[in-house]
């Protein structure tokens, strides 16, 4: 058996553990993305580091416990690492929620991105109304693709178009996402903007996303012509 010493808790754990068993072990829980025990443990999305007394940040689920190590799963600079991981994460996701199988349900980046107050996961991230049964499928103006998720979207859960009063997302990317799915479905955009108006129009700091809605309803609405 090899000791361990996490948050200063000393635990055993057999030889040829991860440092990830040894903090379970402890009680103590790390966040992890891709890793899956005995299937994947390549430490590709690098949230469950962890912080060696020599200020070295290693992947838990990969690191090799030896006699004697000490590790810190909870620290400041452990955090931030951590919410920049996700930002990049989500920098490179594609966020199509509303194709997504799991249909608003259990989804960790939304989980994540909630603990970690990272913004840029729509409402549709937790809507049921997936796919064909989306309500722009239907013509309506739903804004949930514009939204910051985290009401866990009672409305359209009632078949009402969410009418974003959580705020925007402000990445552009899902942005221009939503708007071409908004000409896509025919959404009337006049309609829209209304909508966006309700909550929005009085926050100066969401003028930008008007902005970026009407750049790429400029430049898709150019295209379909
Ligand atoms: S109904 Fe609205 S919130 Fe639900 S998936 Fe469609 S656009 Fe997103
Ligand atoms: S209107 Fe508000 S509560 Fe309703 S789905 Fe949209 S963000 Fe959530």
């Amino acid at each position: 058996m090899v000791k361990v010493i996490v948050n200063g808790k000393e635990v055993e754990v057999s030889e040829g553990s991860v440092v990830l068993d040894a903090i379970k072990k402890a009680g103590y829980s790390v966040p992890t993305l891709c890793f899956f025990k005995g299937v994947y443990n390549e430490a590709a999305c690098r949230m469950c580091l962890v912080e060696l007394p020599n200020g070295k940040l290693v992947p838990s689920c990969a690191y090799p416990v030896s006699d004697g190590l000490k590790i810190t799963t909870d620290s400041e600079r452990l955090r931030k690492t951590r919410r920049m991981v996700l930002e990049l994460i989500l920098a490179v996701h594609k966020m199509k929620c509303y194709q997504c199988a799991r249909k608003g349900g259990f989804c960790l980046l939304l989980d994540f991105a909630k603990e970690f107050g990272v913004e840029g996961i729509p409402v549709c991230a937790e809507c049921p109304l997936h796919g064909e049964d989306c309500l722009l499928v239907k013509g309506e103006p739903c804004l949930g693709f514009l939204t910051i998720a985290g009401c866990g979207s009672p409305c359209t859960r009632e078949g009402t178009p969410c009418f974003g009063c959580r705020g925007p997302v402000t990445r552009e990317d899902v942005i221009e996402t939503a708007v071409k799915r908004f000409i896509e479905h025919g959404v009337d955009l006049r309609d829209l903007h209304s909508r966006m108006k309700l909550f929005w129009s009085s926050f100066p700091q969401f003028k930008h996303v008007f902005d970026l809605v009407l750049k790429y309803e400029k430049k898709y609405m150019g295209e379909k012509k």
